[in-house]
């Protein structure tokens, strides 16, 4: 699609997975079952309850952690599920990445020039 990004930036909190630096935008591809997405993929196995119930308690937690890290650096953080993915023809998801992304250029790149001027 032309966009610019780089995958599983470390120098960010949770290392995320697509970086848009010029649009200050961050997409995270989940997967349903790890990240307790409420869709059938999401669903917790008969077996363990308690055990996979804490375990994805867990990560759904530091997914909100490392969210609001990245929304108090200026970023713009999005998911995609897995079963989004899976549903939807690439083709469908481009709008949706468009959208997404619409306008967050201009925006990046004016507060860069008011943090330029602010220095
Ligand atoms: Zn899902």
């Amino acid at each position: 699609m032309g966009y610019r990004f780089r995958l599983h930036v470390s120098a960010l909190p949770g290392r995320p997975d697509i970086v848009l630096p010029k649009h200050r935008t961050i997409i995270q591809v989940k997967g349903c079952f790890w990240h307790g997405h409420r869709c059938l993929k999401g669903r917790l196995p008969h077996d363990n309850r308690t055990y996979w119930s804490a375990k994805i308690e867990g990560n759904q937690k530091r997914d909100k952690r490392n969210e609001r890290a990245l929304r108090r650096l200026g970023w713009r953080v999005h998911t995609i599920w897995e079963c989004e993915i899976r549903r939807t023809a690439l083709g469908n998801l481009a709008p949706r990445l468009h959208g997404i992304l619409k306008g967050r250029k201009e925006t990046a790149e004016r507060r860069l020039a008011s943090d330029w001027a602010g220095s």
